[in-house]
């Protein structure tokens, strides 16, 4: 039996910043300009470990550090190893390069026809739409090109990759990302989002942010008007960790709802953080409350300095396998490895087959283990 997840648990509320005002605490533009940044900063609220310390000291090269005060305040502050922080605070770890690592692990730049466009499946893109975040998680498959500390500078021809899709009648769908898509400002969301849609052969948008857990402030109103009027967006959420979906974040989800935005979530496997069961049936769980449908479920990318978040993929074949069949199928999320090089998402899945006769006839196992047929 799994225990059940009340609405109890969603955490929130000012914190460490409870002396704010209430109207600037729920202003996405103040939590972007209070972000922690810098050590010092973030030694005022924390206790660091030296693994820490050094970690920090270290980002400044490769991948900034920023974390908003509202995913700030969900971190247990008595606990090195909280799994919020973890994904935020740098360590150092993050400076030693495996062999088997790069810097843009699955491929990206070879299929990319111009800067922030990547079109690697036959009828489908990526538009990384901007080099921002909220917040930068330590395992980011883009830290090559976000957050501008490497010094790459990398910045999106977003004119040049709308003429690419135009002139590509076979691209149906165009997975708006980054970065982080919904912290361009509402202007340049709604402009995008119009020209896309202006594309005959555009019928599905879709963005990927992980705003509404980092930032669910931006969720505002207007924003959500801007949605209404595009005609059926999709979008997937990034979430890692069942304390990340706060009540400001159920909020934010819930008006994305009504605004008639359809929700996914997308989250990665790491160590420490949600590679066992109990976390991840938790997490898809209140997703599925929140009116989010889990979709995928990602091995963790071998970028650079990320070796000690990744899992062998054996565990989480596990993880999918104490889900399916015991909770909704709904919650089940499709696990994959982005095969490194450039393949592609590719399914990895437990194996419930045990043979398929040449005329056709199943042996099989259930989600606990009985054996069946399937006959011809
Ligand atoms: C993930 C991804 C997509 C979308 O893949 P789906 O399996 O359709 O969700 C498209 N293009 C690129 C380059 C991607 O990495």
């Amino acid at each position: 039996m799994f225990p059940q997840d009340g609405k109890e648990n969603w955490k929130s509320g000012q914190g460490l910043w409870n002396d704010v005002p209430e109207e600037k605490w729920n202003d996405w533009r103040w939590q972007m300009q209070n972000r922690i940044t810098t050590r010092r900063k973030l030694e005022e609220k924390i206790r660091l470990t030296p693994d820490e310390i050094a970690g920090l000291d270290a980002a400044g090269t490769h991948l900034a550090f920023a974390a908003t005060p509202h995913y700030f305040n969900l971190i247990d502050r008595d606990n090195p190893a909280d799994p919020l922080r973890l994904q935020v605070i740098p360590r150092f770890a993050e400076t030693k390069i495996a062999p088997e690592e790069a810097a843009d692990p699955i491929g990206e730049e070879k299929f990319s026809p111009c800067p922030g466009l990547v079109h690697r499946y036959p009828d489908r893109v990526l538009l990384i739409s901007t080099n921002k975040c909220a917040c930068y998680c330590r395992f980011c498959t883009r830290s090559r090109l976000v957050s501008d500390a490497s010094g790459h500078a990398f910045r999106p021809d977003i004119e040049a990759a709308l003429r690419y899709i135009a002139a590509h009648t076979e691209v149906r769908d165009v997975l708006v990302s980054g970065g982080d898509c919904l912290l361009l400002s509402d202007e340049e969301i709604d402009a995008l989002l119009a020209r896309l849609r202006a594309i005959p052969h555009v019928e599905f948008i879709r963005l990927g942010s992980r705003v509404p857990v980092f930032l669910p402030q931006r969720i505002t109103p207007r924003l959500c008007e801007i949605f209404k009027k595009h005609g059926a967006i999709w979008l997937s959420i990034h979430a890692n960790h069942p304390n990340e979906l706060s009540c400001e974040t159920a909020a934010a989800l819930e008006r994305l709802a009504f605004a008639g935005v359809v929700m996914g979530s997308q989250s990665v496997l790491l160590r420490g953080v949600n590679d066992n069961a109990e976390t991840m049936r938790s997490l898809v769980h209140r997703l599925l409350q929140m009116r989010v449908r889990p979709y995928y479920l990602y091995a963790c990318d071998p970028v650079r300095g990320t070796a000690h978040f990744r899992v062998p993929v054996q565990k989480g074949i596990e993880i999918i396998r104490q889900l399916r069949g015991f909770t909704s199928g709904y919650a089940v999320p499709q696990f994959v490895i982005d095969a490194p090089g450039g393949g592609g998402k590719t399914p990895v899945n437990p194996d419930y087959i045990d043979s398929i006769s040449p005329e056709g006839r199943v042996e099989m196992r259930n989600f606990l283990g009985k054996k069946y047929f399937y006959p011809c």
